[in-house]
């Protein structure tokens, strides 16, 4: 498939943080996959309960995303909604997402975040502790049980944070 004309810069670089994440390679709390999403704990708490929901391709951002692909993750964006909402029980839950460098896209492959609202309200856009692998898998441990059933798009919420014993 040929490259798409775009006025968009991407962020530079060779290898991809969430690539490395989805294969294993590097350590990252996965709450659920699906045929064609994941959906992240992520390590900068923007929020509570903040979530990253991602094509399994290597989608460099919103514009490069499949019909099919767009379709899926939209279903998965609301579970995650839900999912936040049933956990945690917040008054708002925000959902943004950025294309190029000029909107702050940090890794050139396409991801929403989803996140329940601060008790100030709002979310953090200034600088978060990140957090480790081992604080998020708490996060998505509390959050696991609350997923709902899709198993026509093949979700199966990561069974290591079911079954663990975490504190909430
Ligand atoms: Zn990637």
């Amino acid at each position: 498939m040929s490259r798409r004309e775009s006025a968009i810069e991407l962020p530079e670089g060779d290898d991809c943080a969430f690539c490395d994440y989805l294969s294993g390679r590097r350590p990252y709390t996965v709450l659920w996959r699906e045929d064609q999403v994941a959906v992240l704990v992520t390590r900068e708490q923007r929020g509570i309960g903040h979530l990253l929901v991602l094509p399994n391709r290597h989608v460099p951002s919103l514009l490069h995303l499949f019909d099919g692909e767009a379709e899926a993750m939209m279903v998965a964006l609301r579970d995650a909604a839900i999912t936040i909402d049933s956990a945690y029980k917040r008054p708002g839950v925000a959902v943004w997402q950025n294309n190029g460098v000029a909107a702050h896209q940090a890794i050139p492959h396409l991801h929403f975040h989803v996140a329940g609202t601060l008790p100030g309200g709002g979310t953090d856009f200034g600088d978060v502790p990140e957090l480790s692998v081992d604080a998020t898998d708490v996060i998505g441990h509390r959050l696991a049980s609350f997923v709902p059933q899709r198993p026509h798009s093949g979700r199966r919420v990561n069974s290591e944070l079911t079954n663990q014993t975490l504190p909430e």
